[in-house]
């Protein structure tokens, strides 16, 4: 480090607990034009300075799974905008994320970015982009718009492989992964098994049973690993990588680390509902159990051993909220009444703000090798596989300063009326976690002080990702 840098710094974070890489430090960090550019004890003093004695410094979270101002295939919009959930994911720590630019039957994907991208530069309050969301894969969006937005820095795409009105084809799939394999992007996958479930729902509909709970009946175990089997299948035909959204079984994670023991390319996330949340939360009276319901839903006590278990031996990589908030009234979930089927109340649970509080909670309590675990899963890992390293996701010279000071010891009770996003719930509702992140900047900026948001709408940046680093 030159002199004349160090004169130059416009802020340092002093005295804090740093988790940087593999590395857990006591250092100062100094920020200069936005960027990291000093880690190191004792630096010199600068113009702003903050304390933080007695703190954890992460890496700003980076969330890569959330459905922010979307609509769904039946044309319900979620809860929040741009500006509702990037607040509530600002105030809980994070500070990059990656959205849906969805494109439905009959639409075009490149208006669908260009529409995406003018509502969220006007309300995002934290860095962003876009997974491309392919509902619509005719030969236009296919040999056309596809490469163009990915060589433009839309470095993602989405496919289904179940929803009536979003599922694409093994096909169409094998498409996707060569066109994305050629242009240098990710191929993200919800993998279940249409067939199973359409089946199973039918059965379950015609015995009159409609209750929220089964919903989770609707979604057997096998439609999970069938899914998981056959496109991490697709994928090694094309020879492109595959990420595995949400996987919510032991046996999802297994296939998963046999794949990637035989050779394939394959990247997987979970959840905090898979972590924390069973099947048996479904089951409350009336259509209550609808607050709990999302798509696959979450399983039972050995599954989530068995993803903790995968995001410690590196067969999950990820950690993402899967943010898909539905207000509980006529505007989401209720929207077809009091009488409403599982099969008719939308899926989706809200966390983009609880995400990192559960996962420090969980983790960061563990001595050195939690604190970096946590990094890792919930900020590294998710910006190096979707083409944001190195600027994000990581606490080292050059990278933007996205940073997280938390309260180790702050204990808070997650609660309905403290939630920031607008689903007006939170599935966690009662739980007490221990560690809450106090104050977040974004590219150097304070975003959040003491756990009070003060950023403007819009001050958010679009991130021009790289091909994946793999
Ligand atoms: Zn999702």
């Amino acid at each position: 480090m030159q002199d004349t840098m160090l004169n130059k710094l416009d802020l340092v974070i002093r005295g804090g607990t740093v988790v940087s890489g593999q590395d857990v430090v006591e250092a100062d960090i100094g920020v200069a034009d936005g960027r990291i550019v000093a880690l190191a004890e004792g630096l010199p003093q600068a113009r702003d300075e903050i304390d933080a004695k007695g703190q954890i410094v992460m890496p700003g979270g980076v969330d890569v799974h959330a459905h922010i101002e979307q609509v769904s295939a039946t044309g319900l919009m979620t809860a929040d905008d741009w500006q509702s959930a990037t607040t509530a994911a600002a105030l809980g720590g994070t500070t990059t994320v990656l959205a849906f630019a969805a494109q439905h039957r009959s639409m075009r994907l490149s208006e669908v970015v260009a529409d995406y991208t003018r509502r969220a530069a006007a309300g995002a309050v934290i860095d962003y982009g876009f997974h491309l969301m392919i509902g619509n894969p005719d030969p236009l969006t296919l040999e056309t718009e596809l490469p163009a937005l990915i060589d433009a820095g839309h470095r993602s795409v989405k496919v289904f492989m179940t929803y009536d009105r979003l599922s694409v084809s093994d096909e169409h799939i094998l498409d996707v992964l060569e066109i994305a394999k050629r242009h240098g992007a990710l191929v993200c996958v919800h993998a279940e098994n249409h067939g199973m479930i359409a089946w199973m729902s039918r059965k379950l509909l015609a015995e009159g049973k409609i209750a929220p709970k089964y919903h989770a009946r609707a979604h057997p175990r096998l439609s999970e690993l069938e899914a998981v089997r056959r496109v991490i299948d697709l994928a090694r035909l094309v020879g492109a990588p595959v990420s595995i959204f949400h996987v919510s079984t032991r046996e999802g994670v297994a296939a998963i680390r046999a794949a990637v023991g035989d050779g394939a390319e394959v990247y997987a996330e979970t959840c905090p509902q898979y972590l924390f949340l069973t099947a048996d939360d479904l089951d409350k009276p009336g259509l209550e159990g609808a607050k709990w319901m999302f798509s696959p839903p979450p399983r039972g006590h050995a599954d989530q051993a068995a993803l903790w278990q995968g995001l410690r031996r590196g067969d999950l990589q990820i950690l993402s909220s899967d943010h898909a908030p539905y207000a509980y009234d006529d505007s989401g979930k209720l929207k077809h009444g009091p009488d409403a089927t599982f099969k008719e109340i939308a899926n989706g649970v809200p966390g983009i703000g609880a995400r990192l509080a559960l996962a420090f909670d969980a983790m960061a309590h563990d001595g050195p090798r939690g604190l970096v675990r946590f990094a890792e899963v919930t900020a590294a890992n998710p910006a190096r596989i979707y083409g944001m390293a190195p600027a994000k996701g990581v606490i080292t010279i050059g990278a933007d300063a996205d940073l997280v000071l938390w309260d180790p010891d702050q204990h808070r009770t997650l609660t309905d009326a403290d939630v920031q996003d607008r689903a007006g719930y939170t599935p966690y509702a009662g739980c007490t976690v221990r560690g809450w992140p106090r104050t977040v900047l974004r590219r150097g900026a304070v975003i959040v002080r003491d756990a009070v948001l003060c950023a403007r709408p819009g001050s958010g940046r679009m991130i021009a990702r790289q091909t994946p680093g793999l």
